[in-house]
C-alpha cells in the first residue's frame, strides 16, 4: 500500500505550496522511492479547460489529454515523470460522478449523500491515482478555513481511518509576515491556520514555514507550542530566488530523513543531488546571458500583469538555459505595439532570440507576423509555438510565397488563401471520439524527416531515444497507438502534447515546401492524411516552429529539444 502524505496550505493562496509538493516528491525519489502526486482543486469546473488564463494561469495539458491546473506541471517539471489526468481531483468531477451515477439508477434506491457518497468518491479517485507508488503526495488546494475544501479534507480524515495513521501524513505550508513597519516576524496567522486545521481533526504532522527570511529559533519554539509538534518538525522555507533550490534548502533541515522516520522506513539509497545543484548552480551563476523577447498577447489585471499564463515557456528557457549554463532574461512584449508602430519593430534587434507562444482569437495577431516577419528577415532566431508556427507559415506565404491575402481562417474565415484551417475531416472524427470538443489535446506522435535540423535536435538531447521506448510500450496497445498516430515501428518518432483547433491546410504544403519552407515532421492520421507538425527554414540560423506545445515536456535535467537548440543559437548572436 502507498504511504500518503497530504499538503494543505495555510494563512493565504500563493506561498508556494505546490513547489512545497513537488520538493517533498523530489526529495523521496532521491531516496529511492516511486513517487506521484495528486492535486485537489475544489472548484465547480470539471477541469481548468474553461478558465480564464488571464485569471488562473496557464492550462496545462497532460499527454493523455486532460486541460489541468499547472500544479501537475510544477510536479512533472520536478519529478520528471508524466502525470496523467486522472491525478487532479476538482469538486465538479466529484459530484458529477455521483449524480451521473444517480441518474443511471445505481444506487438503487437510496438516498445519495454528501456523506458517505461524496466521500466515497474522492476517496476512490485518490486510490485510483496512487497506482503502483510507494508515495502520493496529495495538494490541497485552497487555504484552510475555505469553505470549499471541507469535503476534502472530510475525505482525507476518512482515508486516515480506512488506513491507518501510520500510513499517512500530514503537512502544514504557511507563511509568516515579517510587516515593514515593525520589521518582525509574526506567527500569529499560523497559530490560527494550526487551530483551523484542528477542527477537521487534523494535526500537523510537520509545518513548513514560508517567509521572507528564515525562521529563528524562539519563532521555531513558539509554533512548537502552539502546534503541540516537536521543533525539528517544524522547518523553515525562506524565499529564495529559483524554486529548484526548494528541495536541496528542505534536505538541509534533513526533511527526508524526517518524513521517512515518520513513516517508520528507511532510505532505499543515497540521495545523489550534485547533477540537481549543478543545474541549480547554473540558474543562478550562468556563464552567458541572453535576452528573449516573448511576443504574445498581455492583459492587465489591476496592476498586475499575469506573465503566468506562459509559466511553461517560462520555465522551458529556465532549464534549457540550466543545461548550457545560460542565464536567460525574459521580455513580455505586447504584439500589439508591433501594429500601431512598425518602427517599434526595431526594438527587436536588442534580442538574442523571439518567441510568438501560443494563442487564440484575432487580438495582436498582425503585431505577432510583423515580429515573425522581422526575425526571419534579420536572422534573429526563432521559435514559434503552435500559433506561432501557423503564423510563421501566414506570413511565409504572404511575403514569400506572394500570398496576399494569406491568413488563418480562425481570423479571417472568408480568406482566399486560407493556409491555416480546420480540417473538416479532423473535425468529424475529433467530434465523434469525443476527444473533448474538436480540439486535438494531448500526446501526438509526429515522424521526423531525415537529416533536419529537428530531428538532429531530438537526437542530441537524447529525447528521440526516450520516445522509441515510451513508443514501444504504446504499440502494445492498438486503440492507443492509433490515436497517438503510431502506425508503424521503425520510423524516428517523437511525442509532443497538443492543445489546438487549426492546422496547416495540406492544399498548400506544396506550394509553401517549393518557396523554402521544410516541414520536418508530420503527424499521420490511420487513414493516412498527413497533419505538419514541424516547420524549419534552411538558410536561417534558427527559425523553427511547432504545431505542439513542448513547453510542456521540459524539465530540469532533461530540457525540450526545441528549447535546447533555440537559446543555444540565441547565445551564439
Ligand atoms: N488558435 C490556434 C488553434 O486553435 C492555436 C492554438 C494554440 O496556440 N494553442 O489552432
Amino acid at each position: 500500500m502507498p504511504k500518503y502524505i497530504v499538503v494543505a496550505g495555510g494563512v493565504m493562496s500563493g506561498v508556494g505550496k505546490g513547489v512545497t509538493t513537488a520538493s517533498i516528491g523530489k526529495i523521496l525519489q532521491e531516496y529511492g522511492y516511486k513517487v506521484t502526486a495528486v492535486k485537489i482543486d475544489p472548484y465547480l469546473n470539471y477541469d481548468a479547460g474553461t478558465l480564464r488564463p488571464t485569471e488562473h494561469g496557464e492550462v496545462w495539458v497532460t499527454d493523455d489529454g486532460g486541460e489541468i491546473d499547472q500544479d501537475l506541471g510544477t510536479y512533472e517539471r520536478f519529478l520528471n515523470i508524466d502525470i496523467p489526468k486522472r491525478n487532479n481531483l476538482t469538486t465538479g468531477q466529484v459530484y458529477k460522478a455521483v449524480i451521473d451515477r444517480e441518474r443511471q439508477g445505481e444506487y438503487l434506491g437510496q438516498t445519495v449523500q454528501f456523506i458517505p457518497h461524496i466521500i466515497d468518491e474522492i476517496k476512490d479517485r485518490i486510490k485510483n491515482a496512487s497506482d503502483s507508488h510507494d508515495f502520493v503526495i496529495i495538494e490541497v488546494g485552497g487555504t484552510i478555513g475555505d469553505y470549499e475544501n471541507i469535503p476534502f479534507l472530510f475525505a482525507l480524515k476518512s482515508l486516515e481511518r480506512d488506513i491507518g495513521k501510520q500510513n499517512l501524513s500530514y503537512v502544514l505550508v504557511t507563511y509568516l509576515p515579517i510587516p515593514s513597519h515593525i520589521e518582525e516576524m509574526k506567527t500569529k496567522p499560523t497559530q490560527q491556520a494550526i487551530r483551523l486545521l484542528s477542527e477537521h481533526g487534523i494535526f500537523p504532522d510537520f509545518i513548513i514555514c514560508r517567509a521572507k527570511r528564515a525562521l529563528d529559533v524562539p519563532r521555531k519554539k513558539k509554533i512548537e507550542t502552539y502546534a503541540n509538534i516537536a521543533s525539528e518538525h517544524v522547518i523553515s522555507e525562506p524565499d529564495i530566488e529559483t524554486v529548484y533550490q526548494i528541495p536541496l534548502d528542505l534536505e538541509k533541515e534533513k526533511l527526508g530523513d524526517k518524513l521517512l522516520k515518520e513513516f517508520g522506513m528507511k532510505s532505499r539509497k543515497n540521495p545523489e543531488w550534485q547533477e540537481w545543484k549543478r543545474l541549480v548552480d547554473d540558474i543562478l551563476s550562468p556563464k552567458k546571458n541572453i535576452k528573449i523577447a516573448i511576443v504574445g498577447k498581455y492583459i492587465d489585471i489591476g496592476d498586475y500583469n499575469l506573465a503566468d499564463s506562459y509559466i511553461s515557456i517560462n520555465q522551458a528557457l529556465i532549464h534549457a538555459g540550466a543545461s548550457l549554463s545560460t542565464g536567460v532574461e525574459i521580455n513580455w512584449l505586447d504584439s500589439k505595439m508591433f501594429e500601431s508602430d512598425k518602427k517599434s519593430l526595431t526594438k527587436l534587434k536588442n534580442y538574442d532570440g523571439i518567441i510568438v507562444p501560443g494563442g487564440f482569437g484575432s487580438s495582436g495577431v498582425e503585431g505577432k507576423i510583423n515580429a515573425i516577419n522581422f526575425a526571419r528577415t534579420n536572422k534573429i532566431p526563432y521559435l514559434g509555438l503552435c500559433y506561432g508556427l501557423q503564423l510563421a507559415v501566414v506570413e511565409f506565404a504572404r511575403n514569400v510565397c506572394g500570398l496576399k491575402d494569406a491568413h488563418t481562417t480562425e481570423v479571417s474565415p472568408k480568406t482566399s488563401a486560407p493556409v491555416i484551417d480546420v480540417q473538416p475531416a479532423q473535425r468529424e472524427i475529433l467530434e465523434k471520439s469525443m476527444f473533448g470538443g474538436t480540439m486535438r489535446l494531448g500526446a501526438y506522435a509526429a515522424i521526423l524527416k531525415d537529416k533536419s535540423q529537428i530531428l538532429r535536435l531530438y537526437e542530441d538531447t537524447g529525447r528521440l531515444k526516450d520516445d522509441e521506448k515510451r513508443i514501444n510500450e504504446l504499440m502494445k496497445d492498438k486503440s492507443q497507438a492509433f490515436r497517438l498516430g503510431i502506425l508503424e515501428k521503425g520510423k524516428k518518432t517523437v511525442l509532443e502534447r497538443h492543445r489546438h483547433r487549426y492546422e496547416v491546410n495540406p492544399r498548400f504544403v506544396d506550394l509553401l515546401e517549393k518557396s523554402g519552407i521544410v516541414f520536418s515532421g508530420h503527424y499521420e492520421r490511420f487513414d493516412r492524411t498527413k497533419l505538419m507538425e514541424y516547420i524549419e527554414l534552411p538558410n536561417h540560423p534558427f527559425f523553427i516552429g511547432t504545431q505542439a506545445h513542448p513547453e510542456f515536456k521540459s524539465r530540469l535535467g532533461n530540457p525540450s529539444p526545441l528549447f535546447y537548440g533555440f537559446v543555444k543559437n540565441a547565445s551564439k548572436r
